[in-house]
């Protein structure tokens, strides 16, 4: 394992190739550093007693002692410690955990390179590629960019059917040294600041698709890889210094403008099937992790409306307490979900572990259907002022910051200062740049609803409940086949 520092240093070695407002920007940018504080977090926690347990993982590969942000699940166990570690970093860092990409990213592999292999009856050697891949990632302790997400061009047409083929990320020449890819992905959390990029296709894909069927993974600053940036970092405190401030986050259009892959990172290529197969397990894992940080989320938001309610007086009000009721039952379901999935995982063909395709995204669905709610929660028990409140430089002006003292008062026993910071903390969670990443994250990340509602109708067992009603309606019950997990 290595350090946050040496992890910074990697990332300054590299070529830049990232812009931003204008200018090619270096990767340890003062901005792009706000943005990575939580990955920074995954390497200075290691050591410590509070969460060494469960940051660090026996690599199945090596034997070694590596960081479970780097892992492949090998146990019910695993994908529990991997939930609890979603839930207790995105808590203490007040966003998104981010490294969770990457991990995702090579458990999805770790499975689709090995079934690939399987089918192909040993003429392909996909698994021992990822797995020489893996011993990298895990002794470099790696940081992995999940790019997964197309741009799409026209959504109801099919990769091949797009006016432009690039649309979709496809191979356009292979040759003794390996594939050249082109395309777009987008919206890559932690692009500018990852060492790598791991692709994989973003749908099912049809027999007309294997060109789009490509998955590999390549250093973020490979020739041809250009990188636009946006950042969504904290407004920085003036008066009152906070944890809060410190933790932003980054995305990237990421364009592969005809990248050379070298054939040992290839990890799968011309197999529609088992392409699709690559993105649906990606989405799983990924919403597994979100039944880690989507219930911290709450938590964020649910505690926060308890200390602006406190300040304010209202704590014991009946509608506080209802909202509060609600906003609990929100994040422990998601994460009992979550739970729920470790515990009816499967053993995939490699010994991955891959969670219950059901309790995952019933899971995942639940906290996006419920994530404008919270925000409603905390904004009506904040009332207006998180919008309107004066800038922190004013705070800091002995001369104004005597009346704001005097007429933001709340409670008689709470000081002036715990009233400005809990509302400033409001600030940042309802209406400053995180908020607005987190909203979206909280609907799309992981895949639109839509997709959630396709993956639980695809395995749900639809059929045994007619059943059930048929038996209680007096009809006769019909035989039925029990459901496979979809491939
Ligand atoms: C903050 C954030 C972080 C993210 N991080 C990552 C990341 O790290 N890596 C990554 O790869 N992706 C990432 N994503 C991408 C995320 O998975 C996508 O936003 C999501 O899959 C939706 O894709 P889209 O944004 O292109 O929206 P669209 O595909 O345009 O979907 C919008 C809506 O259009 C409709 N629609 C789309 N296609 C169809 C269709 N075929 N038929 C019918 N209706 C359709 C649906 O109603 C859908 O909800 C991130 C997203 C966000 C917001």
């Amino acid at each position: 394992m290595i350090t946050s520092k040496e992890f910074v240093e990697r990332l300054k070695s590299m070529r830049p190739n990232c812009y931003m407002h204008g200018q090619l920007i270096q990767r340890d940018d003062p901005r792009m550093m706000t943005s990575m504080k939580d990955i920074l977090m995954t390497f200075d926690l290691v050591d410590d007693p509070g969460y060494k347990d469960f940051i660090t993982a026996t690599s199945h590969l090596t034997g070694k002692t590596i960081n479970r942000f780097t892992h492949i699940h090998q146990t019910v166990d695993d994908l529990l410690k991997k939930q609890m570690m979603t839930r207790v970093l995105s808590r203490l860092s007040g966003t998104c955990i981010q490294r969770c990409m990457g991990v995702d990213m090579m458990n999805a592999l770790s499975v689709v390179t090995k079934e690939a292999d399987d089918k192909n009856g040993g003429k392909t050697e996909y698994y021992e590629r990822f797995k020489a891949f893996c011993k990298e990632f895990q002794e470099k302790d790696m940081v992995g960019a999940a790019a997964q997400t197309d741009v799409k061009g026209d959504r109801l047409l099919r990769p091949h059917e797009q006016a432009d083929p690039d649309l979709y990320m496809r191979v356009v020449e292979r040759n003794a040294k390996g594939v050249v890819v082109r395309g777009c992905k987008v919206h890559t959390t932690v692009g500018p600041y990852c060492d790598e990029l791991i692709v994989t296709p973003c749908r099912t894909l049809t027999k007309e698709e294997g060109d789009w069927s490509i998955c590999f993974s390549i250093p973020a600053d490979t020739k041809g890889v250009h990188m636009l940036i946006e950042a969504a970092n904290p407004t920085p405190r003036k008066a009152f210094p906070a944890e809060v401030e410190k933790h932003g986050i980054a995305h990237s259009v990421t364009i592969f403008d005809d990248v050379l892959v070298p054939w040992d990172r290839v990890f799968l290529d011309q197999d529609p099937q088992l392409g699709g197969r690559a993105a649906l397990l990606f989405a799983l894992y990924h919403r597994h992790s979100y039944t880690g940080c989507k219930p911290a989320y709450t938590d964020i938001l649910m505690g926060t409306t308890a200390l602006i309610a406190e300040v304010s007086g209202i704590e014991k009000e009946q509608h506080v307490r209802h909202k509060l009721a609600e906003m609990i039952s929100i994040a422990e379901l998601v994460y009992a979900a979550g739970i729920a999935a470790a515990h009816t995982a499967t053993k995939a063909s490699s010994g991955t572990m891959i969670p219950n395709v059901i309790y995952c995204n019933v899971g995942r669905k639940h906290a996006g259907v419920n994530i404008y709610h919270e925000y409603d929660t905390l904004c009506d028990i904040c009332g207006g002022q998180p919008q309107t409140m004066p800038y922190e430089e004013e705070y800091a002006d002995p001369k104004w910051r005597a009346y704001l003292d005097k007429y933001f008062a709340r409670k008689k026993d709470v000081s002036p200062e715990i009233v400005h910071r809990a509302f400033r903390l409001a600030q940042d969670l309802i209406a400053g740049p995180v908020a607005s990443n987190m909203q979206i994250a909280g609907v799309h990340g992981g895949g639109s609803p839509i997709m959630e509602d396709i993956a639980i109708l695809g395995n749900y067992p639809i059929e045994e409940k007619k059943n059930i009603a048929r038996r209680l309606a007096g009809i006769p019950e019909k035989e039925i086949k029990p459901k496979e997990p979809k491939k």
